[in-house]
Formats: C-alpha cells, sequence, structure tokens
C-alpha cells in the first residue's frame, strides 16, 4: 500500500511549508486503512455524527498509525458539529475545558475525544500570541482546511472521513508516512514557538515510529531547546511521561541528548551522565521500563526518575555526611535538595517522589543478608522496586553483583526457607549491640 501511495503521490506536496487548499483525496481502495481495525465505539461515534449530519473524521495519531499498521492507542475525532451539539447527540458525553472545549465519550474504560473543527484567530499575531510567539488562545471554530493548521506534524495531519471512507491529505502528510519522515506543518521556527513542546513530540514520534527527523527541522530544535525552560512543568511532567512510558525510553532518551534538550528536563543529572558506569546504569533503566511496557507489566515514573537522579542525590548525600550528619538523615536532606531542585524542571507528584525516596534509602539495607533489617526489608512495599534497581545497579558495575545475587537466589526460595536464612543472627551483631547505631554512610 505504501509503495502505492508513492509513486501516485510524488507530484503532490512538494512545497515543505504550505497547507495546499486543495487536498489529495485517497479513496477506500486506494489506501489499507480497514474498519475491521478501528474500534467500535469509535465507528459508532463516527457513524452517528454523521447520521446526524455532521462531517465526522478520524484525525491524528489513530489515522497515521492505521497507514502504518499499527493498532492505534486512542482514536481522536474531529467534526464541524459543536462540543454542544456532539454533547446533545450523545447521553454518555461529557464537556471538558474551558478554555478549548471537547466533548469526551464514553465507552467502559474507553474514551473517544471529539474536537471541532478549529481556525487560526482572525486576529492579530500579538493578540494571539505571547511575546515568544506561544500560542495564547485556540478556540475559534473552523473549517477542516483551517484545523489542519493547528496539527504538528503532517503525519499527524491526515483525515480519515467517515462519509466515504476516503483520507483527506492537505499537507502531503501520507507521502511523509510513506518515507517516514517527520516534517512539521509550516515555518518551523513559527510553529516551535507557538508551543515548544513540539520539540519533545518530534523526538518522540521519530523514536516510537522510527521515523527521521529532517537537518533544518533538527537544527531549529537545537536553536529553539532553551524555549522549553517556559513550559509547565506539570505539562512536562506529562510530556516525559510520554517519552519514557511508551516503549521507547531507551531511543527517547539518547534523541534528547542528541537534540540537547535533556538539560531543560533533567538538569542535575546532566555531569553525572558524563560518567561511564552512570550513564549505562541510566539506560539499562530506559531499556528495563520498555521491556516491561512492552510485556504490560505496571511501571512507574518513581523508578526512572530515581535511576537520572541516583548519582547527584549519593554525592549530595556524600556532602552532608562529611559535614556531620548521620547517613540515614543525610540521605533524606540530600533527596529533599535534588527533587526540589528537580520540580521546578518536570514536576513529580508527591506519590511518586516518595516512592523515589523509598527505592534511594533501601539501597544501603540490601548489605544485609539476615536478621531482622533483612525481613523487614523483604517485605517492604517497595521492595521488589528497590530489588531491580539494586539489580540494573549491579549490571551497570555500579554495585557488587553478589548482593544483588543474594537477594535473588533468597526469592527463589519458599517462605520457610526465607524465614530460616533471615532468623540467623546478623554476623556482627550480639544483643549487647542491638541499640541504635550510627550508620557511617552506606556501602555505595
Ligand atoms: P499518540 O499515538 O502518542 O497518541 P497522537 O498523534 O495521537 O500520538 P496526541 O497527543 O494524542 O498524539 O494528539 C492527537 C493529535 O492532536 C495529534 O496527532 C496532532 O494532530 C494534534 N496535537 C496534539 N498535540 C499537539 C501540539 N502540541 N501541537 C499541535 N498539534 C497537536
Ligand atoms: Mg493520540
Amino acid at each position: 500500500m505504501i509503495s502505492w501511495i508513492k509513486s501516485k503521490l510524488t507530484k503532490h506536496h512538494q512545497d515543505c511549508d504550505g497547507v495546499s487548499n486543495d487536498p489529495v483525496i485517497i479513496r477506500r481502495a486506494e489506501h489499507g486503512i480497514s474498519r475491521s481495525n478501528i474500534d467500535e465505539p469509535a465507528l459508532k461515534v463516527l457513524y452517528r455524527l454523521h447520521k446526524a449530519g455532521y462531517q465526522a473524521c478520524l484525525v491524528g495519531g489513530a489515522v497515521r498509525d492505521l497507514l502504518l499498521g499499527r493498532h492505534p492507542k486512542d482514536f481522536d475525532v474531529a467534526t464541524d458539529a459543536t462540543p454542544e451539539q456532539v454533547n446533545k447527540l450523545f447521553r454518555n458525553s461529557r464537556l471538558i475545558g474551558r478554555r478549548f472545549r471537547l466533548a469526551h465519550i464514553q465507552f467502559g474504560r474507553q474514551i473517544i475525544e471529539v474536537a471541532t473543527f478549529r481556525a487560526p484567530h482572525g486576529e492579530t499575531h500579538e493578540e494571539h500570541h505571547d511575546e515568544s510567539g506561544r500560542i495564547l488562545r485556540d478556540n475559534v471554530y473552523g473549517e477542516i482546511h483551517d484545523d489542519v493548521w493547528r496539527r504538528d506534524f503532517t503525519a499527524n495531519a491526515l483525515y480519515y472521513n467517515i462519509a466515504d471512507f476516503s483520507v483527506i491529505d492537505y499537507v502531503g502528510g501520507v507521502e511523509d508516512i510513506a518515507n517516514k519522515r517527520l516534517r512539521l506543518i509550516g515555518d518551523q521556527e513559527t510553529r516551535y514557538r507557538e508551543d515548544p513542546v513540539r520539540m519533545l513530540r518530534a523526538i518522540r514520534f521519530a523514536s516510537k515510529l522510527d521515523f527521521s527527523i529532517d537537518d533544518t527541522c533538527r537544527q531549529a530544535i537545537l536553536e529553539l531547546g532553551p524555549l522549553l525552560a517556559d513550559i509547565p512543568a506539570s505539562r512536562l511532567f506529562e510530556e516525559v511521561l510520554k517519552l519514557f512510558h511508551s516503549g521507547h525510553a531507551e531511543e527517547s532518551f539518547i534523541a534528547l541528548q542528541e537534540y540537547n534538550l535533556l538539560r531543560y528536563l533533567f538538569p542535575d543529572a546532566m555531569p553525572s551522565l558524563e560518567d561511564p558506569t552512570t550513564y549505562a546504569f541510566v539506560t539499562l533503566a530506559m531499556h528495563s521500563t520498555d521491556q516491561r511496557v512492552r510485556v504490560d507489566k505496571p511501571v512507574t515514573p518513581a523508578f526512572l526518575f530515581a535511576a537520572l537522579l541516583w548519582v547527584p542525590v549519593m554525592k549530595q548525600t556524600q556532602v552532608n555526611v562529611e559535614a556531620g550528619m548521620p547517613y540515614s538523615l543525610a540521605l533524606q536532606k540530600a533527596a529533599t535538595k535534588l527533587i526540589s531542585h528537580q520540580v521546578r524542571y518536570v514536576s513529580i507528584p508527591k506519590r511518586f517522589s516518595t516512592v523515589m525516596r523509598d527505592i534511594w534509602s533501601l539501597q544501603t539495607r540490601f548489605r544485609h543478608h539476615s536478621g531482622r533489617r533483612a525481613y523487614s526489608l523483604l517485605h517492604h512495599p517497595k521492595f521488589r522496586a528497590a530489588y531491580d534497581f539494586l539489580c540494573l545497579r549491579a549490571n551497570a558495575g555500579e554495585t557488587d553483583v553478589d548482593h544483588c545475587r543474594w537477594w535473588t537466589e533468597l526469592q527463589e526460595k519458599d517462605p520457610e526457607q526465607q524465614k530460616k536464612i533471615l532468623s540467623a543472627v546478623e554476623p556482627g551483631t550480639s544483643r549487647r549491640r542491638n541499640r541504635p547505631r550510627r550508620n557511617k554512610g552506606g556501602t555505595h
């Protein structure tokens, strides 16, 4: 299918910046999108809008993924019905967003997002954008050809029209998909200034879809990276989650460095990544997250954040210990310092920073191979995350492999045997010494 489209489309859309007024229509028989690959709820929404006399198209990532033969993560619909009209048509819908109103239509656990075609404002550029070019308002309804301009990449700006099952392409998106090319619609600098998060989206899509980013786009990102500093930390958290939890964390992490963007997300991690062992450790953490995502195992952002800040937090802990603090206090103070600085860039909700602290503070406790401490560690709610973290450190050469091996073997034993091993008196611990001891700095 892709090669057919390649040959058919070469005459169209050579102009990199343009949104053509005259779209290419790829008819039902000429593309590979089959309705059997579209989730039932999305089809229901499309058909009902169409029957009620509205235009209804599948749009964005879903069309792109269907053309690539992938199953879309979610299905977004665009229509000329207003949110209120959509709301009237579907009992299971609700309107969300104040500035940018959308309808969410709920089918069990699945939500179909329906957006009304939007147009650029008739106002001047100054009224519509802030002084750095960032887009401020995006709430004027328009027609489908206006809506194209709101999209970021050509591959994300295709419309699958339920009226005749064709794909509507104003920007050469089908050809770009065929060539595995990520291309921003319009003038690169203007579009990145409007919304600097698009730079992170470029990296995400290139990593996920194995698309190439052309040289001008690469250059623009290298120059405009500092604009990410103006993006709210909470929005960057959402975007970082998408970058690292979609099964392509490792490639995204490498690309973030290549495009010099990691410094705007995790500045404190930067110096430590120069060290090959730390670099190997963080990359392994990304890799292991990807493997978990691919087999549908749960992942928590706390793990990767803990990995990125592990060496910086250990360095600060050491400074605190040298200033005379007991180890566990030194670690807690270091954690507070690092986390409170980090959240200025990419926020970390408390429920995750608590887990990061647990993962860090449990690391020193793995050296106890018997007794009460080892037993309570094995039953700690965050044992598994901390143990996985320890093993990655060991694999990266950051701590002793035997350490990790001992705990691996212990978990393979049955509960009775575990009890026996752990009830042995901790070497070097007598009753007399069972009073609290000052910890002298851990084993790292
Ligand atoms: P994914 O498969 O990761 O969901 P997606 O392309 O569907 O990818 P979404 O973030 O779900 O991405 O957004 C849906 C669509 O909305 C995009 O395809 C794009 O057309 C548009 N869009 C989303 N965010 C932006 C943005 N920051 N700038 C311009 N267009 C955007
Ligand atoms: Mg999507």
